[in-house]
């Protein structure tokens, strides 16, 4: 068991399929320059591949498949459907939805459980001017479709001054008819907004969200998971919403993630941009890859903050969101 002083160790993983986006968020990506994908990702069966040697080697036992957009990847058609034979305990994907209705059947069929779906705002000129492309109506009726199908979702919102935080109210609103947990997370001084003037102005944090819901709704607090990112809160007879207060409440200390991006960096935190190239391991024999895993899982442990997130200039579609 690879173990750090703080009594931290990696259980849940988050593994990039693709650098590409469909979108081009505003506080993903600077000014309208959508990033390119990164060169040299990995094949499929190379992501599999690793993710069986994080099980075996560090004790990983919960994946979230993510990018970049995922679902965007042909490579989500093998590596979904793949990893859920793995035994892990937990598979989930976050997405933008975009491509959900086309994907619809694969994920059901897949088994896949659950699912986390990036809406910043119901207003369809306003998704267009944050996500910089898409279609609202589409990300709805994907909702509706693996709703349907009896995923259990989770909406990740997040709130920015000044350019939606009017939409919090009706986002809960929407969540909490149909049952899905809405998750607002505090903007993160990542990428371009690394100690940027923007991410002061448009940090729109937990006690401004909070505030604002309690001018409509009665909450309390709730238990969440010792290792959960999100603070949660529970609306008596309507249901849960979490914030995820990286600035406001950070939770470094009980951090349990692991990222790997889609060329193979592997990375111990997000908020360092330490990585360990997880390529050179894939043709050794099993013994000596488990082997190499393990002194690189040891060097990722000691590279996770202790206290608070700091920020840094990777990009969240790069590391994997
Ligand atoms: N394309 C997928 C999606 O949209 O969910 C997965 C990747 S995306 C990078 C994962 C999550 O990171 C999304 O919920 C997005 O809103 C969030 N994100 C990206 N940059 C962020 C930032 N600077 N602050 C807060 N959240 C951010």
């Amino acid at each position: 068991m690879i173990v750090d002083s703080l009594g931290r160790q990696f259980s849940n993983l988050r593994l990039s399929l693709t650098a590409a986006c469909n979108y081009a968020c505003t506080y993903c990506v600077p000014d309208g320059k959508r990033l390119q994908a990164a060169d040299a990702e990995l094949e499929a069966d190379e992501m599999i591949k690793i993710t069986r040697l994080l099980m075996a080697a560090g004790g990983i036992n919960k994946l979230r498949i993510t990018g970049g957009e995922p679902l965007l990847s042909p490579k989500f058609d093998e590596v979904l459907p793949a990893v859920m034979k793995l035994g892990l305990s937990d598979v989930s994907v976050t997405s933008n939805g975009q491509l959900i209705p086309r994907k619809a059947n694969l994920i059901l069929d897949s088994g896949l459980k659950r699912i986390n779906i990036s809406l910043d705002t119901l207003d369809a000129d306003k998704f267009r001017s944050i996500a910089r492309s898409g279609d609202l109506a589409t990300v709805l009726k994907g909702i509706d479709l693996l709703q349907a199908g009896g995923l259990k979702i989770k909406v990740n919102m997040v709130p920015m001054r000044g350019k939606n935080e009017d939409q919090i109210l009706p986002l809960l609103e929407y969540c909490l008819d149909r049952d899905i947990e809405l998750r607002f997370i505090e903007l993160m001084n990542m990428g371009h907004l690394q100690h940027s003037a923007l991410h002061t102005t448009q940090l729109f944090a937990m006690q401004d969200i909070l505030d604002l819901i309690a001018t409509r709704y009665e909450f309390v607090r709730a238990d969440a998971p010792i290792d959960s990112t999100a603070a949660r809160f529970h609306i008596p007879q309507r249901g849960h919403f979490g914030v995820i207060a990286n600035e406001s409440e950070p939770f470094c200390r009980t951090c349990t993630r692991l990222r790997v991006s889609s060329n193979g960096l592997l990375y111990g935190c997000l908020s360092n941009a330490k990585s360990y190239n997880l390529r050179e391991v894939l043709h050794l024999p099993e013994a000596l890859a488990l082997a190499k895993v393990q002194q690189v899982l040891n060097s990722a442990l000691r590279d996770k903050q202790t206290v608070s997130f700091r920020g840094e200039v990777t990009v969240m579609k790069f590391i994997g969101g």
